[in-house]
């Protein structure tokens, strides 16, 4: 049984997310959505509300397990006994980016390779810093978002002001 951990911060989770999920569904027999607990970033949910949004939207999605982790990915790897890793690339601005990521975390620890999926088109500007911008100007992003996500972002920073 081939598992992989998509790490990341998904604050929020958006569609993007969830298509490399899908997408990761049909590579792996099982996926750990894994949400990072980082002090130095300022999030605009807890990582508690952020599983719990991800696990709200993954009800019946396969194999997925949601959970945090804080410190070295490469060691959570360890502890969870997973050797693959899986991460979204969109434009080649992740790609700078992410390759460092993975050749720092290939020095870390030799057992554990990176695999990357490419994001579906539709989604390919979405990330979560954006779409939280948008939001906090008054634009309606709950095209890009889940439902359970939009509605709290609803919550959180108001009605979008603007139709979409
Ligand atoms: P991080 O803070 O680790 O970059 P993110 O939550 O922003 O965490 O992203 C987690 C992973 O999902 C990253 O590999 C990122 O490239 C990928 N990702 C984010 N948005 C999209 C998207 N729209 N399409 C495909 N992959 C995405």
């Amino acid at each position: 049984m081939t598992v992989a951990i998509y790490p990341g911060s998904f604050d929020p989770m958006t569609h993007g997310h969830l298509s490399i999920i899908r997408s990761g569904l049909v590579v792996f027999d099982k996926l750990i959505v894994a949400v990072l607990r980082n002090p130095r970033k300022e999030a605009l949910f807890t990582v508690e509300e952020r599983v719990e949004m991800i696990r709200e939207e993954l009800a019946g999605a396969g194999d997925v397990e949601v959970d945090s982790f804080d410190g070295l990915l490469v060691e959570y790897c360890r502890r969870k006994n997973v050797r693959v890793v899986l991460r979204g690339l969109r434009a080649v601005a992740d790609f700078e980016y992410e390759l460092q990521m993975a050749n720092m975390n290939r020095h870390l620890n030799t057992e554990v390779e990176t695999v990357f999926l490419m994001a579906n088109d539709a989604y390919f500007y979405v990330s979560s810093n954006l779409v939280k911008e948008a939001a906090r100007l008054g634009g309606d992003v709950h095209r890009l978002v889940p439902p359970g996500v939009a509605r709290r972002m609803t919550e959180r920073l108001g009605p979008p002001r603007t139709g979409a």
